[in-house]
């Protein structure tokens, strides 16, 4: 039954669990007992004080920074959070999770950058416990989660729609018979087994379906129920007030994150041409398609130049030059939590700009404001509003080719051009230029973030 909550800390165990043994009192309270579990955990690097959590609240706060670490830092070791994979932290780890949910729900809103960490976090997690457990309990935990969870002996496509809406699982990912899921064995060969003749049905299986199929909506439908749970303690939170024990976790989870964010978020490159530090904007540093677009534009290309390349370039040189090189999937509350430098130095660059054109952009089309935002990924609204965000995508910066097909009066190359496919390249290389020339004041190198 352990390993049960150790999965899915959601499930009845899990409850249950918080239900007879959670003191709000004790969050941050020094425990012996966990300690003692973290010591006895078999590869744990005991030498760093600082990475072993002393009190639940601590451990909370080290599930969502073990995320942030394991996914960032090129160094990571993996002893260092040993413990998190130890099955016998289980009780302190349910408590945690609980802990965090009401946490992030009272502090940050259902769709921001803690939300997600969070529950992203719970799934890799759950992924990488389930690859430490032998084989055979493996399967056998698989199959006792996922009975708990799917509800249906006939199991419809659309029992999953909220998953395959919301991206997590792609109806590509299922074998679907007549609308049915088939994730049984006997089941599938039973429905499928004239259809192949010269392979082993057997085989076919393990390849289509096996355990990694049931591990995947398993990880994926414990990520929505936190998700929905998050949601459900947010909307109860109107009514009820958060405990004290929680405030003080949210608020040590918030600092937390933006120290352990932040020092990957100016990680990209720090040396050598093509550093991509967030910083202020530097306009000398600008290449000449984005010099000429801040200039003003005449009517031919006036829209595109200003809603798709300017939008595109000027907030990700600002928040994150570094896109290119990442995985992607990013928001700019991720960086900008509270949209100050996207209201104060993002946005007046880019209105700057359009009212420099000729005629003003938003004098004959004032409807393309919503066409900025909307690139910004804050949906079709006036202004960027942190409660749309995600309604949209954040539009990644034009490349040198499609600048050069569709904007041609824009791209007058200069020395600094050669070698560039996209202008937030130059951007980047040329900033690094004039740093190493000292021509950057102290001002313009500033990491904010
Ligand atoms: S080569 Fe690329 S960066 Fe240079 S002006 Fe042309 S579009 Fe801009």
């Amino acid at each position: 039954m352990s390993l049960i909550s150790f999965i899915n800390p959601l499930s009845i165990e899990g409850q249950n669990l918080v239900k007879n043994s959670a003191d709000l009192n004790s969050v941050f309270d020094h425990n012996d007992d966990l300690i003692n579990v973290i010591m006895h955990s078999s590869r744990q690097t005991m030498s760093n004080p600082d990475i072993i959590p002393e009190t639940i609240g601590d451990l909370a706060i080290n599930r969502i920074k073990w995320f942030i670490e394991r996914k960032n830092n090129k160094k990571f070791n993996p002893n260092d959070y040993d413990y998190l994979f130890n099955r016998d932290i289980y009780e302190y780890d349910v408590i945690a999770f609980h802990l965090l949910s009401q946490a992030i729900a009272s502090k940050f809103r259902p769709n921001s950058r803690e939300v997600r960490l969070f529950v992203e976090s719970q799934g890799f997690l759950i992924e990488e416990r389930l690859t430490k457990l032998l084989t055979n309990e493996h399967e056998e935990i698989v199959e006792d989660i996922l009975s708990q969870l799917l509800t249906q002996n006939d199991l419809e496509w659309s029992f999953l729609k909220d998953l395959i809406a919301s991206k997590k699982i792609s109806l590509c990912d299922l074998v679907l018979d007549h609308g049915e899921i088939i994730l049984d064995r006997e089941e599938f060969i039973y429905s499928f087994e004239d259809k192949f003749l010269d392979r082993s049905p057997d085989r076919i299986y393990d390849i289509l379906i096996g355990n990694s199929i049931k591990e995947l909506i398993l990880t994926k439908m414990i990520m929505q129920s936190t998700e929905d749970y998050i949601k459900r303690i947010n909307s109860m939170l109107a009514t009820v007030e958060v405990h004290p024990m929680i405030e003080q976790l949210a608020d040590l989870l918030a600092e937390s994150i933006d120290v352990t964010m932040n020092k990957y978020s100016s990680y990209y490159g720090n040396s050598g041409p093509g550093s991509m530090k967030i910083g202020k904007l530097i306009r000398e540093a600008f290449p000449p398609c984005i010099a000429n677009t801040v200039d003003g534009v005449s009517s031919g290309g006036r829209n595109d130049a200003i809603v798709l390349l300017l939008t595109s370039f000027v907030s990700y040189a600002r928040l994150y030059p570094g896109i290119f090189g990442s995985e992607g999937g990013v928001k700019v509350s991720d960086i900008d939590s509270n949209l100050s430098i996207t209201n104060n130095e993002i946005l007046p660059l880019i209105y700057e700009a359009a009212e420099n054109c000729t005629p003003p952009l938003f004098e004959d089309q004032p409807q393309e404001k919503i066409n900025i935002t909307a690139k910004l990924g804050f949906g079709m609204h006036d202004v960027p509003d942190l409660e749309n965000e995600g309604e949209t995508t954040w539009y990644t910066p034009m490349s040198c080719e499609k600048i050069q097909m569709h904007l041609p009066q824009l791209c007058k190359k200069n020395k600094d051009c050669q070698k560039i496919n996209n202008p937030l390249s130059y951007y980047s290389r040329k900033k690094w230029i004039l740093n190493k020339e000292g021509k950057l004041n102290s001002d313009s190198k500033s990491n904010e973030s």
